[in-house]
């Protein structure tokens, strides 16, 4: 199964198949109609036990779909920006005028943490990863062990709604990091290569307010052949 949205083709309303970048997540407007919802890489089902399928169903179907409308209602008319795919927009935050700034940094934010979020996850996934991301863990981070509970604990230190992250640097360094609301790492100049969704609704169905239960459930989930690539493209990228 191609758990990487970021492979998928996008056909355009003039029928070209526009081939996406690497690993970065290129979703782009589909002209007028704005920005569309990838499809899902898995059945709802599929991250059970460890994420159960209403929870997947709710947040895929209900919360990332509203960020990708709001999105479209908030940039109608301005074709300049839509013309930029979800990443480089969520770069750009600059150049969006300020009076819809905050909504486009909360839904565009949304929108790409969220592609990202369930393309890092999969079923029959987690273990170790393997390569130049293994090293680099152990580089950065001692182990993989010592990794995980750095983003665990910033995830669990996030107050409120937001994101724990494993991301390349400007340097090209790994760093964890976390963000508030949907902020992306992007507006930084990091570039995530692993979040975690934080906010309750990514798992309070299951785990209620045991935000650590989640969290250290949800490394069997994750998807290292994305990350590894996600990794391999952030180094790579001049
Ligand atoms: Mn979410």
């Amino acid at each position: 199964m191609n758990t990487n949205f970021d492979r998928r083709s996008f056909i355009s309303k003039t029928g070209v198949i526009v081939a996406a970048a690497a690993f970065t997540g290129n979703i782009v407007a589909q002209d007028d109609a704005g920005y569309s919802l990838p499809k899902l890489p898995y059945a709802y089902d599929a991250l059970e036990p460890f994420i159960d399928a209403k929870t997947v169903e709710i947040h895929y179907d209900k919360h990332h779909r509203s960020y990708v409308s709001n999105l479209n209602k908030l940039l109608a008319g301005n074709k300049d920006l839509m013309k930029m795919d979800i990443n480089q927009l969520v770069s750009n935050i600059s150049k969006v005028p300020e009076a819809i700034r905050q909504g486009v940094i909360n839904n565009a934010g949304g929108n790409a943490n969220h592609i990202l979020y369930w393309d890092v996850m999969g079923p029959n996934a987690g273990g170790n990863p393997t390569g130049a991301i293994a090293k680099a863990i152990d580089q950065a981070f001692e182990s993989l062990d010592k990794l995980k509970e750095k983003v665990n604990q910033a995830g669990l230190t996030r107050f409120g709604s937001g994101w724990s992250w494993l991301v390349v640097d400007a340097t090209k360094k790994l760093q964890v990091i976390s963000t508030p609301n949907q902020d992306s790492p992007l507006m930084n100049g990091h570039t995530p290569i692993l979040g975690i969704d934080v906010w309750e609704h990514a798992y309070y169905l299951k785990y209620q307010n045991k935000r650590a239960d989640y969290l250290a459930a949800w490394w069997n989930l994750v998807n290292w052949k994305s990350v590894s690539d996600r990794f391999g493209a952030a180094i790579s990228k001049s």
